[in-house]
C-alpha cells in the first residue's frame, strides 16, 4: 500500500487475509473450491447441515489440538496454489471475489458496463493494465528516472521525494524517506491532521536490517542479502552497468540501514505516545534541518499548515539530517531505487519478474499470479468503491446487510452484559467502558455513499501513468480533508475485502461484504456456524476498542485515560498473561510468536470468542433451531470458529508473518483462544490438564 492510502496506525483488522499475504501479490487460483459446497446437503447422516466433516481430521484428539482436529482435512485437501504464499478460508473466498470482479471489469472494458457511471474509467484502467505489450514501453519509466537524475540541489531533492511518494502501485508498502498521511488528531478526533511518520525502508521491517547477536535470525539475514541483490538487479534493468548497480545497491542498503536504526520498533509503535507529537509548522526547520520542508510540502500539494503531527520525531530529525549530509549522488541512487521499487509491478515483464523473484523470499510463492489477478487487485485497491458496486448488490444486498447488522447488535449487547459482570473492574471504569461500547458505530457490508472518482485522471496512457494517476488522486483526496471535520462515514478499504476493522479514532467497526459470505455467513451455514465464524469476528473488532492500544482511546475517539489506575494495572496484568502464553508458542525452529506484538490481536480474539458465545446463547434462548443436528449446536459453534481460520502457509510466509504481523499464526488463533475458554472444554469434554483445558487460563475481557 502506498503511504497516502495506508491504513493509519490505529486501524486494527481481523486479518482473514493477513499481512503475510501482501508481500507476494496475493492471488490464488480461481479453481479454489467453493468453500462450503461439499457440506450442505442435510439428508445423509454423514452430510450434516454445514458441518464440514471432510474438513476435520478425526485422528486428532480435539482436546489435544483443536485446530488440527477441525482443519486437518481441509489443510490436506487445499495445497497452496503455486501463485500464492498462503491459502486459507479467507483467501479462498477472496479468490472467488477476484473472479467476480474480473467479470465486471471485462464487461466494462467491452463497453457493457450499463449505467455504472464509472464503467468507462474502470474499463480503460483494466484495458491498459492487461496490455502486456504496452507495459514494455519504457517512456514513462525513463521520464521518472530522468527526473531523479535532474535533481541537483536540496530543494529539487525534497520535491522529488514528494513526487516519488505519490507514484507507485498498491504494493509494496512505504514511501522514500518519509511516510505521510491525513489522520484524525489523537487528542481531538473531530479534526484531521497532516501526519509525518517513519518510512523509507524497502525491507518489511526495521529489524531486517540488523543482526541480533543475542537472537540470530538466519532467515532475516537471507532476506536482507536477497534484497541487496534485488536492488542491484532492478537498477541494472533500469540501465545501470552491473558494477554501478552493485555499488548503488550497497549505497541504498547503507542509507536505509541508517533510517532503520532511527525507526521505532514495531512493538513500541503499539503505544500511542509513539504515534503522536503535535508540533508547530516551524518545528520542521528548527528541529529537523537538512531537508527542504517547504518544497516537500508544496510538492505534495499540502495547504499552508499551522501545525502537524510528527508521529516519530526522532526519526524525522535523523532522516532530515541524513538526507542533508549524504552526497547528492547517493541520495539520487536511493531515489532511483524507490522509483523502481514502488512502480515495479506496473513495468515491463523483466521488472515484474525480478520483483516477484525477490518477493518469493518473503512469501515463497512458486509462480507469479496471472496478469488479470494482479490487475483486478490493483484496480480494486484504487477504485474499489466504483468497481464493487455491482458486487455488493449480488453478494450481500440490503437483506444481508440488515441481517448482519442484527448480529452485530447482539454482540454489542453481549459486550455490555459482559462489562457489567466483570469482577476486576470498578464502577467508574465500567461506566466509561459502557459509554464507549454504546458509542461504537457499526458499518456493515458497503458504504451508504460511494466515493466520487470524477477527478481521477489516468494521464499519459501507460499503465505506470494510470497507477500514478490513481495515487495522485488518492493523495489529493486525503489532503482535501485538512481543515474539514473528520468524515466518519468514510470506508478505508474496498467492500470486497475479506476482512473487518476497528478504528480507535472513529470508534467504529466495519465488516466488509467480502467477508459476509458463505462459508462464514449466509448460504448453508447454520446459526451456530455463523456465530462461531462471524460473530467472533464482530466480537473481535469490538474488543479492539478495549485492547492494549484501543483502551487508551475514549468513546469519542480521543487518546485519553479513562481508567482508574489500579484497574489499568489489573488490565495490564491480565494482558501479560496472554503475552506470556503466546510468547511461549514456537512456530518454526526456535522462532516464537511475539507475545507483545500480537497482544492486541490476541486480546481481541479471546474477547471476540467470549462475546460471540454469549450472543449465541442469547439467540438460542430466544429461539430453538428446529433443525435435527447430528452434531450438537454448541460443537458446531466451535468447529465453525476454528474452520474460519484453516490456513496453509509456506515457511517463508510464516517467517514474515511472525516478524511483522500483529496477528498470531492461525493455529494459535484457534488453540490459544479455545484453551482459555472453559465452555469449550465442557462442550468437548476435555479433561482438566489436557492441552486444550490447562489448569491456568488467561482472561482479559
Ligand atoms: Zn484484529
Amino acid at each position: 500500500m502506498r503511504t497516502v492510502v495506508a491504513l493509519a496506525p490505529l486501524v486494527a483488522t481481523a486479518a482473514l487475509l493477513a499481512c503475510a499475504e501482501t508481500p507476494p501479490p496475493p492471488a490464488p487460483t480461481p479453481t479454489a473450491p467453493p468453500p462450503s459446497a461439499a457440506s450442505s446437503a442435510p439428508s445423509a447422516e454423514s452430510q450434516l447441515p454445514s458441518i464440514e466433516t471432510d474438513s476435520l481430521d478425526p485422528k486428532v484428539d480435539p482436546c489435544d489440538d483443536f485446530y488440527s482436529y477441525a482443519c486437518g482435512g481441509w489443510l490436506a485437501a487445499h495445497p497452496i496454489p503455486p501463485d500464492r504464499a498462503t491459502l486459507g478460508r479467507g483467501s479462498a473466498l477472496y479468490e472467488q471475489n477476484l473472479v467476480a470482479l474480473r467479470t465486471i471489469l471485462e464487461h466494462d472494458a467491452a463497453g457493457q458496463g450499463g449505467n455504472d457511471p464509472y464503467a468507462r474509467k474502470l474499463g480503460d484502467y483494466y484495458t491498459v493494465c492487461m496490455d502486456e505489450k504496452r507495459a514494455e514501453d519504457r517512456a514513462s519509466l525513463d521520464r521518472e528516472l530522468a527526473r531523479v537524475d535532474a535533481v541537483k540541489d536540496a530543494k529539487a531533492l525534497a520535491r522529488e521525494v514528494a513526487h516519488v511518494s505519490t507514484l507507485g502501485t498498491a504494493s509494496p508498502d512505504g514511501a522514500p524517506l518519509l511516510g505521510w498521511g491525513v489522520t484524525p488528531d489523537y487528542k481531538d478526533a473531530t479534526k484531521e491532521d497532516f501526519t509525518l511518520w517513519q518510512s523509507g525502508l524497502g525491507l518489511p521491517d526495521r529489524d531486517y536490517y540488523f543482526d541480533d547477536a543475542a537472537k540470530p535470525d538466519p532467515h532475516k539475514k537471507e532476506v536482507r542479502e536477497a534484497y541487496e541483490r534485488h536492488v542491484a538487479a532492478m537498477l541494472e534493468l533500469s540501465g545501470e552497468t552491473p558494477a554501478r548497480a552493485k555499488k548503488d545497491a550497497a549505497t541504498v542498503l547503507a542509507f536505509e540501514t541508517k533510517l532503520a536504526a532511527a525507526s521505532v520498533k514495531n512493538v513500541d509503535l503499539r503505544d500511542p505516545t509513539n504515534q503522536y507529537h503535535w508540533v508547530d509548522r516551524a518545528w520542521l526547520e528548527a528541529e529537523a534541518p537538512g531537508f527542504a520542508w517547504k518544497e516537500y510540502l508544496a510538492a505534495l500539494g499540502a495547504p499552508e499548515l499551522q501545525g502537524l503531527n510528527v508521529a516519530q520525531p526522532d526519526f524525522v530529525k535523523v532522516a532530515a539530517k541524513l538526507v542533508g549530509k549524504t552526497p547528492m549522488a547517493d541520495v539520487r541512487a536511493y531515489l532511483r531505487w524507490w522509483v523502481l521499487h514502488t512502480t515495479a509491478r506496473a513495468l515491463g515483464a523483466k521488472f515484474v519478474d525480478e520483483d516477484f523473484h525477490y518477493q518469493q523470499t518473503l512469501g515463497g510463492a512458486k509462480e507469479l499470479a496471472p496478469r488479470w489477478k494482479r490487475c483486478v487487485r490493483e484496480i480494486d485497491h484504487d477504485m474499489g468503491e466504483a468497481l464493487d458496486v455491482p458486487f455488493v448488490r449480488d453478494v450481500l444486498g440490503d437483506v444481508g446487510k440488515v441481517r448482519a447488522k442484527g448480529m452485530v447488535m447482539r454482540v454489542l449487547d453481549a459486550m455490555r452484559d459482559n462489562i457489567g459482570q466483570l469482577a476486576w473492574m470498578d464502577d467508574a471504569t465500567k461506566a466509561a467502558a459502557l459509554q464507549k461500547v454504546t458509542a461504537i458505530t457499526p458499518k456493515i457490508g458497503y458504504p451508504d455513499h460511494w466515493r466520487n472518482y470524477d477527478a481521477l485522471d489516468f494521464g499519459g496512457g501507460s499503465y505506470l501513468d494510470a497507477v500514478a494517476g490513481a495515487t495522485v488522486f488518492e493523495a489529493h483526496r486525503q489532503l482535501a480533508k485538512l481543515g474539514k471535520p473528520v468524515d466518519r462515514t468514510e470506508w478505508e478499504l474496498p467492500p470486497s475485502t475479506v476482512d473487518a476493522y476497528y478504528r480507535a479514532s472513529q470508534n467504529d467497526i466495519t465488516f466488509f461484504t467480502g467477508i459476509l459470505q458463505p462459508p462464514f455467513f449466509g448460504g448453508h451455514a447454520t446459526r451456530a456456524i455463523e456465530y462461531g465464524a462471524i460473530a467472533t469476528i464482530m466480537g473481535h473488532e469490538i474488543t479492539h476498542g478495549f485492547d492494549d492500544e484501543g483502551r487508551k482511546f475514549d468513546a469519542a475517539g480521543n487518546n485519553r485515560d479513562w481508567w482508574t489506575s489500579s484497574i489499568a494495572a489489573a488490565f495490564e496484568s491480565r494482558a501479560d498473561c496472554l503475552r506470556d502464553q503466546y510468547g511461549a508458542y514456537t512456530v518454526l525452529d526456535g522462532v516464537h510468536v511475539n507475545g507483545k506484538l500480537t497482544a492486541g490481536e490476541n486480546i481481541a480474539d479471546l474477547g471476540g470468542m467470549k462475546l460471540a458465545w454469549r450472543a449465541f446463547q442469547a439467540a438460542r434462548a430466544e429461539q430453538i433451531d428446529p433443525t435435527p443436528f447430528a452434531v450438537p449446536e454448541e460443537k458446531q459453534f466451535f468447529i465453525g470458529y476454528a474452520q474460519a481460520w484453516c490456513r496453509n502457509l509456506r515457511p517463508e510466509a510464516l517467517h514474515t508473518m511472525v516478524s511483522t504481523d500483529p496477528h498470531s499464526p492461525p493455529q494459535y488463533r484457534v488453540d490459544g483462544v479455545l484453551s482459555n475458554t472453559p465452555d469449550f472444554a465442557r462442550v468437548f469434554a476435555c479433561k482438566e490438564g489436557s492441552q486444550m483445558a490447562p489448569a491456568k487460563r488467561c482472561e482479559v475481557w
